[in-house]
């Protein structure tokens, strides 16, 4: 075996991609990235009830919009039940399994009586040492691994630390059911050895399933891997992740107009640090990340903190990367598929020219999809009230000047000649700057707020620029 790292993210497909599996799935790449190894995809679709073609097909879609890719092919654990079936039959060879034959009313009478007791309801392993020609002609039997009954199963826990299960607790629980299909803890185990994982990293509501699983793990001498159980998200006010608190599928976060970098970002940051380090790029974590330095205590969701490291990244990221995911994500954006139908070579174009002056002013793409409106609008332009207010007036007669002035600039029409004029003309009129430039932002975009107005100028262009101010003068 070599020393390289392979991590899973295995969900189950009964749903979305939700933000605490985006959280899972993004720990196991990066520390499989940050130490030069392989991040495997299994599909945990063992229970045929609940497990959808649909659901599969989000977590695919999630990871893939979040640029968490995994190596080679997804793997199905329904499809190795085969070999799960092969590993129980092999542990009873070993004897360290074996046939028991309960019906379910017998099953139940036993944890009655154990309740009576005033102990835990366990199987109570009568079918260990107990020969299954006596077991009643046409039961089918399930097979139970033979857990240890003394001493204490230790599992050494990366993130959470040594923790003991004293082995008079673990009863004879079920690997194989009697109608042949696996238990979950068993399939587990037999397709994390099968696929090489050498680090398991998964939400802490597993960290008791690890130790029975290490009772499979021994009784079959395999070495058991690395174990890390990380806390789960609890909402802002400290209570379990709800919907409210943020609970949604990571198409949700999607739609809402978050980077994927910063979605990585702040997930990255729930419950992981580097020093006082907050923005990070996706390359900063893979060379920072380390799942021993994952904190313990559970860590709380923060929107407001989500939207400001996306605006921070947003102000970050090279125009002609933001411009690619902006033009990617429309369709799923609110507002955005009106846009994505309207943008053609010009308009591409123009929202490019114009991205530096957007993105200082949006913290989310759905604020870039409000704020880059005006490429689009046609005119007459709605007029919001702010700019409508901007319009009255003493404002139209400035703009009747400023309108003049602009016609007469010849030569390029660039955001440089556009401001020299407007400059000049202000100048000349004892204006001051704003009172011309708020009421043109205001006929220009419709808007009180918008880019630099010269940039403004320069991307609509001479022609869609002087038409929109007469529009508003006339
Ligand atoms: N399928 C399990 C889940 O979605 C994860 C199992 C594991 O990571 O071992 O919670």
């Amino acid at each position: 075996m070599s020393d390289k790292v392979v991590t899973r993210f295995a969900p189950s497909p009964t749903g979305y991609l939700h933000i605490g599996g985006a959280r899972t799935a993004l720990f196991n790449w990066l520390y499989a990235k940050h130490t030069g190894g392989t991040m495997l995809l299994r599909i945990e679709d063992t229970d045929r009830e609940r497990s959808t073609e649909a659901a599969t097909a989000a977590i695919l879609d999630g990871l893939t919009w979040l640029g968490l890719s995994w190596d080679g092919e997804a793997v199905s654990q329904f499809e190795r039940a085969p070999r799960h079936r092969e590993v129980a039959e092999e542990l009873v060879r070993l004897g360290k399994a074996y046939y028991s034959y309960e019906t379910p009313a017998e099953l139940e009478a036993m944890r009655e009586a154990a309740r009576a007791k005033g102990l835990p309801p366990r199987y109570n392993g009568q079918w260990r040492e107990r020969d299954p020609s006596e077991a009643s002609p046409g039961l089918k039997g399930a097979i139970r691994i033979k857990a240890p009954t003394e001493g204490e199963t230790v599992v050494h826990d990366r993130v959470q630390g040594e923790v003991r299960f004293p082995n008079k607790d673990l009863d004879d629980f079920i690997i194989l059911r009697s109608d042949g299909n696996p238990t979950y803890m068993h399939a587990v185990v037999v397709d994390d050895h099968d696929m090489g994982v050498t680090h398991i990293i998964r939400g802490d509501d597993h960290l008791t399933n690890a130790a029975r699983q290490t009772v499979i793990y021994n009784a079959m001498g395999w070495d058991v891997p690395s174990m890390s159980h990380i806390p789960l998200i609890h909402g802002a006010d400290g209570a379990k992740l709800s919907k409210r608190h943020g609970a949604l599928g990571v198409e949700a976060y999607r739609s809402m107009g978050y980077l994927p970098e910063a979605l990585l970002n702040y997930l990255a940051r729930l419950g992981w640090s580097h020093g006082d380090d907050e923005v990070m790029s996706i390359k900063d974590m893979i060379g920072w990340f380390d799942i021993g330095d994952v904190n313990k205590g559970a860590a709380r969701f923060d929107f407001a903190k989500l939207e400001a490291l996306n605006g921070v990244h947003t102000r970050k990221m090279d125009d002609h990367a933001l411009f690619d995911i902006f033009v990617a994500t429309l369709p799923y954006l609110e507002g955005g598929p009106a846009l994505a139908a309207r943008l053609d070579d010009q308009k591409k174009a123009q929202l490019l020219a114009a991205l530096p002056g957007l993105k200082e002013r949006a913290k989310t793409l759905v604020e870039l999809v409000d704020g880059a409106g005006f490429l689009f609008a046609e005119r007459p332009l709605p007029v919001d009230e702010k700019a409508a207010a901007l319009l009255s007036g003493e404002a139209r007669a400035v703009l009747r000047g400023a309108h003049a002035t602009l016609t007469a600039v010849s030569g390029d029409w660039t955001a440089a000649t556009a401001e020299a004029a407007i400059r000049d003309f202000a100048q000349a009129g004892g204006h001051k700057l704003g009172a011309v430039a708020q009421p043109l932002r205001a006929a220009l975009t419709g808007r009180s707020t918008s880019p630099g107005v010269f940039d403004v100028l320069a991307v609509l262009g001479r022609e869609e620029s002087l038409a929109r101010i007469a529009d508003q003068i006339d």
